[in-house]
């Protein structure tokens, strides 16, 4: 299967392939969101075995029942704006990285936050689902994948060899590769906009105040410490995130003020922590 990923990529090389993304914008697409997100899946797993075997897995019930309240709630949205993505496997983990200002969602819904975001910038209900609203908009505009097929791009030629050799053991490590690049590497700008403006109505629409968006990213800015948080390099500041953020705020308003019960879609929290 991942041999003919590989061959479906080069030859996607040659056609310079090209998707649109859910605002219209033209995104280089070199993987498909299913190949994302069995490739998503297959880095997900390895590296939350790996750090559960260094004990860098949270399993604090308080934590865990925090990040599920809110996941689930923002996931209920996900599911209602992108119904298919109801199938997702989504899955959220805490990984006790102290000095780690991070939080991602990879293709398929697999999520991780750092405890090094909690504790340094100490956010708000409001606020963590920001973050993770952010998140799941980027998942859900398949910008993963298109990180993805960058990360690709840039292996080209060692994937070249893998077709040649015919190996699919070898492409499908090189995929899962990919994947675990993806979320290293810097959204665009443009999809930074998208995210944002997705993200606020995503956690508006699950009951968190969109006040909290302009907050969140002001407490980012001023994380101390030996470097700017990994958040802020791998979601680079589209020019005027504050302003358009603020004005997006009251048009998001009546979302969060209509009050009632939140619907929750199931999210796996803290499985592979509590895995034996
Ligand atoms: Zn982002």
């Amino acid at each position: 299967m991942f041999s003919r990923i590989a061959v479906v990529m080069l030859t996607a090389l040659v056609l310079t392939a090209c998707a649109t993304s859910p605002t219209g914008r033209r995104q280089l697409m070199l993987v498909s969101e299913d190949q994302a997100i069995s490739a998503s899946r297959q880095a997900y797993v390895q590296n939350m075995g790996q750090l559960k075997d260094q004990g860098k897995l949270v399993t604090d019930p308080r934590t865990l029942a925090r990040v599920e309240t809110i996941t689930e709630r923002l996931v209920a949205q996900a599911v209602i704006q992108r119904p298919a993505t109801a199938r997702w496997d989504w899955s959220v983990e805490v990984i006790d990285e102290p000095e780690t200002v991070n939080a991602w969602c990879m293709a398929g819904g697999r999520m991780a936050i750092y405890t090094g975001l909690i504790n340094k910038l100490d956010p708000t209900d409001d606020e963590l689902a920001q973050v993770m609203g952010h998140e799941i908009a980027h998942a859900l505009a398949n910008h993963t994948a298109e990180r993805m097929s960058i990360a690709m791009a840039s292996q080209v030629g060692v994937i070249a060899v893998g077709v040649a050799s015919d190996s699919p053991g070898r492409n499908m490590a090189l995929a899962a590769t990919a994947a675990q690049l993806a979320v290293l590497l810097p959204n665009s700008r443009t999809a930074e906009s998208e995210a944002d403006r997705i993200g606020i109505e995503l956690a508006a629409k699950a009951g968190y105040d969109p006040r909290a968006a302009a907050t969140l990213w002001q407490k980012m800015g001023a994380v101390g410490g030996s470097g700017p948080p990994q958040f802020l390099s791998t979601h680079p500041a589209p020019g005027n995130r504050q302003q358009r953020l603020g004005e997006l705020a009251p048009q998001m308003e009546p979302y969060y003020r209509a009050g009632g019960t939140r619907p929750t879609h199931p999210v796996k929290v803290g499985d592979a922590a509590r895995a034996r």
